[in-house]
């Protein structure tokens, strides 16, 4: 069992950070430290307090051209796959597993300057998940099997094998920055492919960690290769290359619409996982005092920046009062502040000066289209204003076709709406485009299992909120997207089945 306990002492930039903070960010490709090759670089800083943290290299279309030619050398020597044994490569990711683990600290500092996120929040969830997430499938290495079939011909031999997809372009987001890396890299690893990692602008350190942490696990070189940069060059030159074989891609429906049409010339493999404007339905008849707390969470938990955030609160009119001025209660008593203060918050600042836009200028526009603030709806201000910091926020008086009932904020603002009846509160929760999780409190079993059924989501919670883990698949229907991360069905977006015929009579 992983220690969860959070020490005191590490809201102080450990001396590691300290010095890997202070080193220059290069890129790495094919095991070697490469800065970009037009010596590009951006800046990353602290949502904070918008302070510099570190220069990263911004890698353009020449360094994706070095970094996919080293993995593809890597990949077609059989280096990873096929001279590994499946539990050497099962042992590599189980050692990598532990060297995560040992310096939790330091990643969870990374992910903390980076991200804006209480530092206590990414030792206790982002790091160990991540971890546990490579855990998992270093037991997958060596369990991916094929099968016999029996075929309708006399003395035909069919089985099938699971092969290596081949060279993964991995392009993630910045709201579990580790943690939704680590989501990509395992299963791939565990399958036998290589890989290219894009982290997000906002949040590159970590995977620059990381890829320190393969080099001392002993990865063959070219195995994990990162290259840090935007989305618009580095991201789209790798979607678009020939020498690709999968994209896997989390983040926004828009930039995902763009991945498909430039991945279409050369029609490689694609697995989306997107947003969400999730429904939480609270019936009368739940243990409310724990709805009200899962439902505040289900919002404010990572600042509303969860694709699986409970953004659209739908509570039965009887006991619509109690449960939002128990929400009230609950959310005035969130405390907001520093990912690194000494007295740790339990919500940092939103990510960037952009995101910081975005959702204030939902929050306004619910303010001028007539819907009201219960708690919240502002930017903070006194020594929080130099970061970006917005109040937990708690909309009511709201009309469906609103903006802010529609579509994601990604940020820490939901709508609560009461309902009448339960096909009434069906219907509105699955109009959407999106369909990535769906909850409900309730007492009756019969309601449970009715909406588990018609909620039209990739997950269905009840009476809790936000659970996932490395065993369980996750991913979204209609427009949350494409495949299903975790568990065993990971696999298959990182795996290609095989046919063979041998004719043995
Ligand atoms: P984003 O703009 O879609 O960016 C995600 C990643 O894609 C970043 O690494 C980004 O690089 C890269 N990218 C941008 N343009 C690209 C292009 N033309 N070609 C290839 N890659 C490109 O999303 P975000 O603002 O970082 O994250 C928030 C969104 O992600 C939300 O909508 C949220 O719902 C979604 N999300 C979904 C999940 C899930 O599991 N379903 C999890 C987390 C977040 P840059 O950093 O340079 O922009
Ligand atoms: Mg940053």
């Amino acid at each position: 069992m992983i220690d969860l306990t959070f020490p005191e002492q590490y809201v102080d930039i450990l001396p590691e950070v300290r010095a890997f903070l202070a080193e220059e960010h290069r890129l790495y490709i094919g095991g070697r430290w490469v800065p970009a090759l037009s010596g590009a670089t951006f800046e990353t800083s602290d949502p904070s307090s918008g302070r510099l943290l570190a220069r990263v290299s911004s890698a353009q279309a020449e360094d994706v051209e070095a970094a996919v030619q080293a993995a593809r050398q890597t990949f077609d020597s059989g280096a990873w796959h096929l001279k590994l044994t499946p539990s050497e490569r099962g042992r590599l990711i189980w050692k990598l597993a532990d060297l995560i683990e040992s310096r939790a600290p330091i990643l969870a500092q990374l992910d903390a300057l980076d991200n804006g996120k209480p530092v206590s929040k990414a030792f206790k969830v982002d790091v160990p998940l991540s971890a546990e997430h490579f855990r998992y499938y270093a037991g997958w290495a060596n369990k991916i099997e094929g099968a016999t079939i029996p075929v309708n011909t006399v003395g035909m031999l069919n089985y099938t094998v699971r092969e290596p997809v081949g060279v993964c372009g991995l392009i993630v987001p910045w709201n579990y920055p580790l943690l939704m890396a680590a989501w990509k890299i395992a299963p791939a690893l565990a399958a036998g492919n290589c890989i290219i990692l894009k982290p997000a602008e906002q949040t590159p350190l970590s995977a620059l960690y990381l890829a320190r942490l393969f080099e001392e696990a002993g990865f063959p070189p070219g195995v994990f290769n990162v290259l840090t940069g935007f989305g618009e060059t580095a991201g789209a030159a790798l979607v678009a290359h020939h020498g690709v074989n999968k994209i896997g891609f989390t983040g926004s429906a828009t930039v995902a619409r763009t991945i498909l049409r430039n991945s279409a010339e050369s029609l490689k493999r694609v697995s989306l996982e997107l947003g969400g404007k999730s429904p939480n339905i609270i019936f009368a008849d739940a243990n409310l005092e724990q709805a009200v707390v899962g439902a505040t969470w289900a919002i404010f938990g990572n600042n509303g920046q969860s694709c699986t955030t409970g953004s659209r609160l739908y509570i039965q009119r009887s006991v619509f009062d109690r449960v939002l001025t128990g929400m009230a209660e609950a959310t005035a008593r969130i405390r907001v502040g520093m990912g690194m203060g000494q007295q740790q918050p339990d919500l940092g600042p939103v990510v960037s000066a952009e995101q910081l836009q975005t959702v204030m200028g939902f929050i306004d526009e619910g303010q001028g289209s007539g819907a009201r603030t219960v708690i919240g709806g502002r930017r903070m201000g006194g020594e929080l204003a130099n970061g970006y910091f917005i109040e937990p926020t708690i909309f009511v008086d709201v009309q469906e076709q609103m903006r802010i009932v529609r579509e994601e904020i990604f940020g820490p603002v939901v709508c609560a709406i009461p309902f009448d009846d339960a096909d009434q509160v069906l219907r509105a929760a699955n109009e959407t485009p999106y369909g990535l999780a769906a909850g409900l409190w309730t007492r009756d079993l019969q309601t449970a299992h009715r909406f588990a059924a018609r909620l039209q989501a990739g997950t269905v919670w009840v009476n809790t909120w936000g659970d996932t883990d490395a065993a369980s698949p996750f991913g979204g229907y209609k427009q949350s997207g494409h495949g299903r991360e975790m568990g065993k069905e990971a696999l298959d977006l990182y795996t290609e089945v095989k046919s063979i015929w041998i004719r043995v009579d």
